[in-house]
C-alpha cells in the first residue's frame, strides 16, 4: 500500500486547490491518494489576511497535517500497515514537496518536485519588477516586439546545442546580443530604440537591490508567453495580494508604489519560512529518502534558474559532489517545457495528472521514483514525449531524454534534432 499526496495550485492555467487529476494519476497505479488545499480554496490570498494559521498551512504545515491524517485514514480503511509513501506536486506543489524534504523528512520515502516555487520572495520580486520596468498595466514593449526578441534569440542561440529545432537545451548558455534588434541597424516596425533595448534586457539580469541578491531573472526563448502570463489578470493579482495580506497587512497598499524595497520587507518577514530554501537536507538523505526534482526550460512563471540555484545550494550545504548527491537527489532540466506542462519540448513525463508519456519508469516520473525507492534503480535521464498537438490520440511527434543536471543535451547526429538517439548528455 502506498500513500501519495498531491497538493495546491500549479499555475495560472490550472484550477487552484486540490489537484484531482493528480489524485487520479496516483490512484490509477493503485496508490491510496491524498490531496490538500493547504487550508484555503486558493482563489485569493485574501484568506491569509490576519489569519496566520491559514498562512502557516500554506507555507508548509498543511503538508504535515494532511499527510498525517491521510496516512491514518488509509491505515484505518485497509486495516494494515502502510508501505511506502510518495509525494508528487508541481509549482507550489513542488515547493511543498521540498518543504517535506527540508522540514518533515520522515513523511515520504520518495518525492517528485516539479517547477518548485523555491525562494518564493525572488519570484514575487520578479513579478513586481517586470511591472516596475515595463509598466504596471501593460508592457511598454509590444507583443510583436517580444516576438521579434524570441526570433532573434533562436537565430543566435538555437544551434548552441547542436540542433536548430526551436528548443534551447541549455538556455543559460544564451546571452542575447540585442544589437540586431536596434532600429539603427534594423529599421522595421518591431525594432527597438536604444533605451527600449536597455529596458528589455533588464528582465534577463539578476535582481540585486541595495547589494542584496533577490533572485535570478528569467531565461530567454519564450518572451511573448512570459509577458502575456505576467500581465494576465491572475498573475497580476499576486504581488498586490502578497503585499496587502502577508507583508504589510494593509488593504490599502497600492501596487503603483511597488519597488524591490517591498520585497526586502517580505524577506525580512518570510512568514513561516515561506522561502523554502534550506540547503541542508541531510536528515532526508540519512533516513533513506529520494527526491526527483525537475524544471521546465521554458517555464514562463517560475524561472528554472532558481532550481539550478537550489541544487547548488544543497551541494554547498552538504559539501557534496554531484555523485554524492546522485545517491538521493537528482535534478533534471526539461528543455522547452512550460510551467509544469506544455510547451514545444517533450513535455509528457508523468510529472502531473494527464502527462503520462508511457508506463516505462524512464517515461514516467511517478513510476521512476517508485523504482528508485523500491528497487534502487535511479534514473539517469527523464524521457519526455511530445504528442502531435499535445494530443495523445494523434500520436508521438518525438521523444527526447532530458538530462540530469549539471549535464546538458548536445546533438551529435546529422538529422533535424528530432531523432532521440542523436542526443547525448554532456558536461556543459
Ligand atoms: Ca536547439
Amino acid at each position: 500500500m502506498r500513500v501519495y499526496p498531491s497538493t495546491t495550485s500549479k499555475s495560472a492555467d490550472h484550477n487552484p486547490g486540490i489537484q484531482y487529476p493528480e489524485l487520479a494519476f496516483g490512484a490509477q497505479y493503485g496508490f491510496a491518494s491524498i490531496g490538500t488545499n493547504n487550508g484555503h480554496n486558493g482563489t485569493s490570498g485574501g484568506a491569509f489576511f490576519h489569519q496566520p494559521d491559514v498562512l502557516e498551512d500554506f507555507a508548509g504545515r498543511a503538508i504535515l497535517a494532511g499527510t498525517q491524517v491521510g496516512k491514518s485514514i488509509t491505515k484505518q480503511f485497509y486495516g494494515a500497515d502502510l508501505g511506502r509513501s510518495y509525494y508528487l506536486g508541481c509549482s507550489t506543489g513542488g515547493r511543498q514537496g521540498f518543504r517535506a524534504v527540508q522540514k518533515y523528512p520522515e513523511l515520504f520515502d520518495g518525492v517528485v518536485a516539479g517547477a518548485p516555487v523555491l525562494k518564493q520572495w525572488g519570484h514575487a520580486a520578479y513579478f513586481g519588477y517586470v511591472k516596475q520596468v515595463l509598466g504596471l498595466n501593460s508592457s511598454s514593449i509590444t507583443p510583436a516586439q517580444w516576438s521579434a526578441v524570441q526570433s532573434e534569440v533562436f537565430r543566435q542561440c538555437d544551434d548552441l546545442d547542436g540542433a536548430k529545432d526551436g528548443i534551447l537545451e541549455n538556455p543559460d548558455s544564451c546571452t542575447l546580443d540585442w544589437t540586431p534588434l536596434l532600429c539603427k541597424y534594423n529599421d522595421t516596425a518591431v525594432c527597438f530604440t536604444d533605451s527600449q533595448a536597455v529596458t528589455a534586457a533588464k528582465l534577463f539580469e539578476p535582481m540585486i537591490y541595495n547589494g542584496t541578491f533577490l533572485g535570478p531573472s528569467q531565461n530567454h526563448g519564450f518572451e511573448p508567453l512570459m509577458i502575456a502570463s505576467l500581465y494576465s489578470p491572475l498573475v497580476s493579482s499576486w504581488v498586490p495580494e502578497i503585499m496587502r495580506y502577508m507583508v504589510y497587512e494593509d488593504l490599502s497598499w497600492d501596487p503603483a508604489t511597488f519597488t524591490l524595497q517591498d520585497i526586502l520587507k517580505g524577506i525580512e518577514k518570510d512568514n513561516f519560512d515561506l522561502s523554502t530554501f534550506e540547503g541542508n537536507i541531510s536528515a532526508f538523505r540519512d533516513r533513506g529518502g529520494k527526491v526527483l526534482h525537475w524544471h521546465g526550460g521554458a517555464d514562463q512563471l517560475i524561472t528554472m534558474r532558481t532550481s539550478n540555484l537550489y541544487y547548488e545550494t544543497v551541494r554547498s550545504a552538504l559539501n557534496a559532489s554531484v555523485a554524492e548527491l546522485d545517491q538521493f537527489y537528482r535534478y533534471f532540466r526539461a528543455s522547452g517545457v512550460n510551467h509544469c506542462s506544455g510547451g514545444p519540448g517533450a513535455s509528457f513525463m508523468g510529472q502531473i495528472g494527464g502527462t503520462v508519456g508511457g508506463v516505462d519508469p524512464a517515461d514516467n516520473l511517478l513510476l521512476s521514483i517508485v523504482q528508485w525507492v523500491e528497487l534502487g534503480i535511479a534514473p539517469e535521464y527523464i524521457r519526455g514525449t511530445k504528442f502531435i498537438n499535445d494530443t495523445r490520440s494523434l500520436g508521438v511527434q518525438y521523444r527526447r531524454k532530458h538530462c540530469k543536471y549539471p549535464k546538458t543535451n548536445k546533438y551529435t547526429a546529422n538529422g533535424d534534432g528530432f531523432d532521440e538517439e542523436g542526443w547525448q548528455c554532456v558536461e556543459p
